[in-house]
């Protein structure tokens, strides 16, 4: 059965010149546990089911294999800028990517980390991070939509920003640790903490977290999808829920070459 991805997207960000999604589950050649379209290599899948998956994403937004530019992401803040040249690998070390250039698609991987889209519907510039903790804490969306602002030379109130679904304030417990990294990195403690114990665990808000990076660079058009893949694990991969080797989501956005 040629059963197609299925593909979140934001009404912020529905516009002719852009191609952007973040998958789902449903619509992946990918078996048992992890059945779905998981689009994670390094996670116990059968690399050619994880193939197949990423053939049929890109058959999907009528993108080629060699526009793709993805990354190794490792929880930091580090941004690069994507070129064409950069198609088909993956940048190392990179939880933020951009590019101005139409054709070049963003590609990165999540498991209840944020993905966070950005688009200026303007100057035609896109970026996408990752955050999980150690990412919003690190500012990564911040520092993605600010590297827009100064290689890419964006107004920062024309960029849409877009917060993909990941885990919640309702599912994401943290340890005494990262409830006192989250209220040393932002002042706003009330927006990012919510059912705080005695013994230091709390849950944390990574959605606001995000908001309020972005908005300190001078973002104001934030559309937050309030979807937690923990919660929903029928239609999302969840880190949280199953461990180390759930699968992989991915958003992806990519500026149509003018006239197409
Ligand atoms: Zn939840």
């Amino acid at each position: 059965m040629a059963e197609r991805p299925v593909l979140y997207r934001f009404d912020s960000l529905e516009c002719p010149g852009l191609v952007h999604g973040v998958t789902l589950r449903a619509g992946g050649c990918s078996e048992g546990r992890i059945a779905g379209l998981n689009l994670g290599h390094t996670v116990g899948d059968d690399p050619k089911a994880v193939d197949r998956n990423h053939a049929r994403l890109y058959a999907e937004l009528n993108l080629e294999p060699g526009q793709v530019v993805s990354a190794r992401q490792v929880h930091g803040a580090h941004v690069a800028r994507a070129a064409a040249a950069h198609g088909g690998s993956s940048l190392p070390d990179t939880d933020g990517l951009i590019t101005d250039e139409p054709g070049v698609a963003l590609l990165m991987r999540f498991a209840d980390c944020v993905p966070v889209l950005l688009y200026d519907p303007v100057r035609r510039a896109i970026g996408l991070a990752h955050a999980g903790w150690r990412g919003a804490l690190a500012r990564v969306a911040g520092h993605t939509a600010a590297l827009m602002v100064q290689e890419l030379g964006c107004e920062p109130a024309q960029i849409r920003a877009a917060i993909g679904p990941s885990i919640g304030p309702c599912c994401y417990e943290v340890g005494p640790e990262v409830a006192s990294a989250a209220r040393a990195a932002f002042s706003r403690r009330h927006e990012l903490l919510s059912r705080e114990q005695a013994s230091g665990h709390a849950h944390l808000n990574l959605w606001a977290a995000v908001s309020l990076q972005l908005r300190e660079v001078g973002l104001v058009q934030i559309e937050v999808a309030h979807l937690c893949t923990a919660c929903r694990t029928d239609l999302f991969y969840s880190y949280r829920r199953e461990g180390t080797a759930a699968g992989r989501m991915a958003a992806i956005l990519c500026l149509r070459p003018s006239g197409v």
